[in-house]
């Protein structure tokens, strides 16, 4: 079995899972810089991939599972719907997607007046329907990171990002001014895989069950 996931805070947050499974991963991504790294169970290996591209690699079916944020999730089902057997939220890397503007911008002024309001973010789908169920006009700019830059340069005047302190925020003068939603990890399956392959995937979805719902 393969498992897919990003390095950084989901494989960090991962391990005590697995380890709560009885599975240890003896070496570390960002050290090791290994693509596949093996565990202490035979029947399986990790791949790190972006995070973006998890639920890719699960959908094809070149990882049987992986784990994905909520809102790499929401852009990956609009754009590629179906195939994905989402049955676990794993209640780590949490965040939430949120609203972020320059420190002494009036958004609420903004929204009130019915300004066009011209939005950047890596999350078209997620952001486009937030300002859609507020009734309020945008244009959204699709960025690949660093959007904290965009209201600062004159890129945009709002910026749709994950928060979690808030300290990226404030060391570049902006503040989160509306939630979108709260974010977690879920574990993925491929369909296909489950049908095929439950016997032994089911031990592990049952594990990761066990295990998040002590995360709460
Ligand atoms: P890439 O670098 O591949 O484009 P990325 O920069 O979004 O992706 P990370 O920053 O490692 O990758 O985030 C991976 C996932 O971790 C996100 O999709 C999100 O679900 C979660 N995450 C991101 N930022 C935070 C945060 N501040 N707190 C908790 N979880 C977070
Ligand atoms: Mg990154």
């Amino acid at each position: 079995m393969t498992l897919a996931l990003s390095k950084g805070r989901i494989f960090e947050e991962t391990m005590p899972l697995l380890a709560e499974a009885g599975i240890e991963v003896p070496e570390n991504p960002e050290s090791s810089r290994k693509l596949i790294l093996p565990t202490s169970d035979p029947g399986l290996r990790l791949i790190i991939v972006r995070a973006s591209d998890v639920p890719t690699y699960v959908q094809y079916g070149a990882a049987d599972l992986g784990i994905a944020g909520k809102d790499v999730l929401i852009e990956h089902a609009k754009e590629h719907p179906g195939g994905l057997y989402q049955p676990i939220d794993l209640n780590i890397a949490k965040c939430r997607l949120a609203v972020a503007v320059r420190n002494g911008f009036d958004y609420d002024a903004a929204v009130h007046q019915g300004a066009r309001l011209r939005v950047a973010t890596k999350y078209v789908h997620s952001a486009r329907e937030h300002f859609a169920s507020k009734g309020v006009y945008v244009d959204i700019i699709k960025l690949y990171g660093s959007m904290e830059l965009a209201p600062l340069i004159g890129l945009a005047d709002c910026i749709v990002d994950l928060v979690s302190t808030g300290g990226t925020l404030r060391a570049n003068d902006l503040v989160a001014v509306e939630d979108v939603m709260p974010i977690s990890s879920r574990l993925i399956v491929n369909q296909a895989a489950l049908k095929t392959r439950g016997d032994r995937l089911q031990p592990l979805l049952d594990a990761f069950a066990r295990a998040a719902s002590r995360n709460v």
